[in-house]
Formats: structure tokens, sequence, C-alpha cells
């Protein structure tokens, strides 16, 4: 429910801002049209409708529609809640919004509703624009301020994020790998690209996202990697797949080519490829 009324309300903006832009959203309002789904989309204008007061449901329906765009010369890639099982725990989610021209990421937003950092604050908002840095600042208002990935020397933050959900990904070679980095602490386990913000605000050093044994053939999603991207590569980190491409936006939904994601600070990024090209055993 949730997902639809963000999707509604930032497609909203993005069709009112930039009408030829096609959005690529992880939502389709199909279900929502369904008869028997009337209450809930009911339910959905009404959550809409506290943003956008005159909003009716034909306009949601249409709004989370736009959002079914495709893959283009230029677009943006929405996830309008990304980690549903933390949403839904009242763990870590978030709402990410990628900028893609030519398959190059130009802008990353992601807003993290439950994050804080070093007890300050939850709610904090991330935002990358290609070429000019990252910025972190809270979601309730203020001044952003740049983030930096972590130096491998700041012993406190060197440490590794994975996914709480096993089956997205595979924490036993994860943390194997994590151990050729020489990271020995226990992995912070987090839903969501929250895991990007903490590599970029330089709260871990290393983010693994292996396939996991249990779906081999799962290919992951842009809207999934897309915002969280461009704010490590602009706080100074690096993201590949598992040998070591970079992840190709300019295609289609999913990544065909790219197999795992690894995200890193940078100086250990290397490490972590030749350890996985060797297959070190978990
Ligand atoms: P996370 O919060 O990091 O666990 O990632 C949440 C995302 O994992 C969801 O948005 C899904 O698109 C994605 N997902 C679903 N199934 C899998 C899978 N088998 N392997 C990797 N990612 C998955
Ligand atoms: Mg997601």
């Amino acid at each position: 429910m949730a997902d639809f009324g963000a999707q509604a309300i930032i497609c909203r903006a993005l069709v009112e801002a930039f009408p030829s832009d096609s959005v690529v959203g992880e939502e389709d309002a199909a279900d929502l049209r369904q008869p028997d789904m009337a209450q809930a989309l009911a339910i959905v204008t009404d959550q809409v409708s506290r943003v956008l007061a005159s909003a009716t449901a034909e306009q949601v329906v249409t709004w989370i529609d736009h959002g079914n765009g495709s893959v283009a010369p230029r677009y943006w890639t929405l996830d309008p809640i990304d980690g549903t099982k933390g949403f839904l725990r009242g763990d870590q989610y978030a709402i990410a919004l990628a900028l893609v021209e030519d398959g190059d990421l130009k802008v990353g937003v992601l807003g993290c509703p439950f994050l804080s950092f070093d007890g300050g604050e939850r709610g904090l908002m991330f935002v990358a624009v290609r070429g000019e840095g990252a910025v972190m600042m809270p979601l309730a208002g203020g001044t952003p301020q740049p983030i930096q990935v972590t130096d491998s020397a700041d012993t406190e933050h060197f440490r590794f994020v994975e996914s709480v959900e096993s089956g997205h990904g595979d924490q036993s070679q994860q943390a194997a790998m994590a151990q050729t980095a020489g990271i020995t602490a226990p992995s912070m386990r987090m839903d969501s690209q929250a895991k990007y913000a903490a590599v970029a605000a330089g709260q871990a050093a290393l983010y693994l996202r292996l396939p996991s044994p249990k779906t081999p053939d799962y290919r992951e999603k842009i809207w999934d990697h897309a915002a969280g991207t461009l704010v490590v590569e602009e706080a100074g980190g690096r993201v590949t797949d598992m040998y070591g491409h970079p992840l190709d936006f300019a295609k289609a939904a999913r990544f065909e080519n790219n197999r795992g994601v690894i995200v890193s600070n940078g100086t250990i990024h290397d490490i972590v490829l030749a350890a996985l090209q060797e297959g070190v055993p978990a």
C-alpha cells in the first residue's frame, strides 16, 4: 500500500517537472485497478491526498502507471519502498530515485526514514549528483553535509554490511570475502539501500551482495541499486558486480549481464574481487 502511495506521489512530481522522461518504477497499478481492490485503492488515495489534497483514485492509478516506463536514453528509476521486509518489521527501508542518461547515473536520491548514525536523529536523506559529490541531510530539514567513504585505517568503521534476508545473498561466502579484506568484525545487517548509505557515509567499508545459492538465477533490479550506486561513487567509493564489471543501467530493468554487487570504500575493492576470482572457499 505504502509503496503504491509513494510511487504515485513521486511519479506525479516527475511527470509535472519532466513530462517526457520515462520512469522505471517497481510497482504497477494493474492489481489496484481490479474491482475487488476498490477498498485498497481508496486507502492509497486517502494516503496520497494527505500530500496532494485533491488527488482522485483515477489520478492515483494514472500516476502509479506513469512509473511503468521502459529504460530509455534518459529515464528515472524508482523504488518507492526498497526493503519492504524491513519496512514491515519496523527496520530500515529506503525511497530510492535515480536519473540515468545514456546508461550513466546522473542523480541519486535515497530517503531513509529510519536511519541514524552515531546516535543522531532518525531520518536521513542522501543526494548525489555526478561530478558534484554526495551529501547527507536530516529528512526533517537541515543543512546538507558532504559525505565521504571511510579510510581503511579507520578501524572503528572497518566493517561490512549485508542484507538481513539470508535469501538475498550468500552470507557464509560474504563473511569469508570480508575476512580476506581483513574485516574481522561481524556484519551489520540492514534492509534496503540504507546499506549503500552506510558505506557512503563512512559507517562501513564494504557491502557484499553475492548471489544466494537458493536463487542462483536471480537477476538484480536496477531500482535496487541505481540511487545507492551514485551516492557511494560520489562519496569516493566503488560499485561493481562480483566480476568487477560496472552495473549496466543502459539496457533493461534487470541486470542481465551482472551478477552480485560489491560496494566498497574503493581501497579494498580489488582485494575482494581478487578473492572472488580465486573462489576462496567459504
Ligand atoms: P535487501 O533489503 O537488501 O534484502 O534487498 C531488498 C531487495 O531484494 C528487494 O527490493 C528485492 O527486489 C530484492 N530481492 C528479491 N529477491 C532477491 C534474491 N533472491 N536475491 C537478491 N535480491 C533479491
Ligand atoms: Mg527494492
